[in-house]
C-alpha cells in the first residue's frame, strides 16, 4: 500500500472512532435529557448532532479517492447538500421547540409553578455526562496528535471543533450540578444559550467544511487570467475553475498555453503563476496544466491546444 493510502486509512479510522463517540454522546444526552425532563441536556444534544454531521463531512472528504488525504476538499456532491438541508431542518424544528418550552418553563418558575417540563437531575446523569466528556476529550486529543502526524486537514478541522467545544461541556456539567442543587431556573436559561450556540456552531461547520456550498466561484476567471498572462511566456490562460473562500482556502484549476520557446520552463512558469495568484488572493491550492501554444499568434479561445494531438502537457501540483 502506498504511503498516502496508509495515511488516508489512518485518518479514516480515527474519524470513525470520533463518529462513534459522538453518536454515543448524542444517545446519552437524548435519553438522559428526556428521562430527567432537562431542556438543557436536549439542547446540548442538538449541538452534538452538528458535531456528528461535521465528522461525517470530514469522513466524506477523507474517504473520497480523488481527494488526496483529505487535504483537498474539491467539489461537494449532492448527498452533502441534501444532508446539510436535512440537518438544518431538524435543527430548526428542535431548536424552536426547545426555545418555546424553555420560555414556558421560565414563565412557570417566575409564577412559582411547576411548568410543563419539571426538571430533575439524578447524580448518575451528571456522572454519565462527565464520563462522556472525558471519553470525547481523550479521543479528540489523540486524533489531534495523529492529525499533525498524518497532515490531515479534515482530521485537524474536526479535532479543533471538538476541542473548541470543550468549555461548553464543562458549562453544561456545572449547570446540571446547579439544577441538582435546586436551581431549576438554570435549566431553561442554559437551554436557550445552548440553542443559540448550536446555531453559531452550525455556521462554523458550514464555513469551515463546506466552502464550496457557500461560494461556488471564488475568484472571477478574468481576474485570474489577467494575473496569469502577466507572467512571461504565457500566451493564454483558459478553462479556469475556482472554489472556496478567498482568504481562507481557494482551490484553482487552470490551463496555461505557453509560447513554444518557453516550454522548457513550464514548471517554473506554473509556479510563478501560482505565486502571483497567491500573492493577490491568499492561501490557494492550484492545479495547473501547461500546453504549448499551437501557433504563437493563435488567439481564438476555442482553438485551444486540447484538440492538438501533439500537444505537450504537463501538470504541476504544487504545495
Ligand atoms: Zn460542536
Amino acid at each position: 500500500m502506498t504511503e498516502g493510502g496508509r495515511q488516508r486509512r489512518a485518518s479514516y479510522r480515527l474519524l470513525i472512532a470520533t463518529l462513534w463517540t459522538t453518536l454515543l454522546v448524542l444517545a446519552v444526552e437524548v435519553v438522559s435529557g428526556w428521562a430527567s425532563y432537562s431542556l438543557s441536556l436536549l439542547a446540548a444534544s442538538l449541538h452534538t448532532l452538528i458535531d456528528s454531521f461535521s465528522t461525517v463531512l470530514s469522513l466524506v472528504a477523507v474517504s473520497s479517492p480523488q481527494r488526496t488525504l483529505g487535504r483537498e476538499i474539491w467539489g461537494h456532491g449532492r448527498a452533502e447538500v441534501v444532508g446539510t438541508l436535512i440537518l438544518i431542518a431538524s435543527l430548526g424544528f428542535g431548536g424552536v421547540s426547545l426555545l418555546l418550552l424553555a420560555v414556558q418553563q421560565m414563565e412557570a418558575s417566575v409564577q412559582g409553578e411547576v411548568g410543563p417540563f419539571p426538571v430533575d437531575i439524578e447524580l448518575q446523569v451528571i456522572q454519565l455526562i462527565l464520563a462522556m466528556v472525558i471519553i470525547t476529550l481523550t479521543v479528540a486529543l489523540f486524533s489531534g496528535y495523529q492529525a499533525r502526524r498524518l497532515l490531515s486537514l479534515a482530521l485537524q478541522l474536526n479535532t479543533r471543533h471538538i476541542l473548541q467545544d470543550a468549555w461548553l461541556s464543562f458549562a453544561l456539567l456545572g449547570g446540571l450540578w446547579g439544577i441538582r442543587r435546586g436551581y431549576h431556573w438554570l435549566d431553561p436559561i442554559l437551554a436557550i444559550a445552548l440553542v443559540i450556540l448550536a446555531v453559531r456552531s452550525l455556521v462554523r461547520v458550514l464555513n469551515a467544511q463546506l466552502p464550496m456550498l457557500l461560494k461556488p466561484t471564488a475568484i472571477a476567471p478574468e481576474a485570474i487570467a489577467e494575473i496569469a498572462c502577466q507572467v512571461e511566456g504565457v500566451t493564454r490562460c483558459t478553462r479556469i475553475l475556482s472554489r472556496g473562500m478567498v482568504g481562507r482556502q481557494v482551490w484553482i484549476e487552470l490551463h496555461l498555453a505557453l509560447h513554444p520557446d518557453f516550454m522548457d520552463q513550464a514548471r517554473q512558469i506554473g509556479e510563478k503563476v501560482e505565486g502571483a495568484i497567491r500573492e493577490r488572493y491568499g492561501p490557494i491550492r492550484a492545479r495547473i496544466w501547461v500546453e504549448e501554444t499551437h501557433s504563437p499568434y493563435l488567439q481564438s479561445p476555442d482553438s485551444s491546444a486540447s484538440e492538438n494531438p501533439q500537444k505537450r502537457r504537463q501538470e504541476t501540483d504544487l504545495n
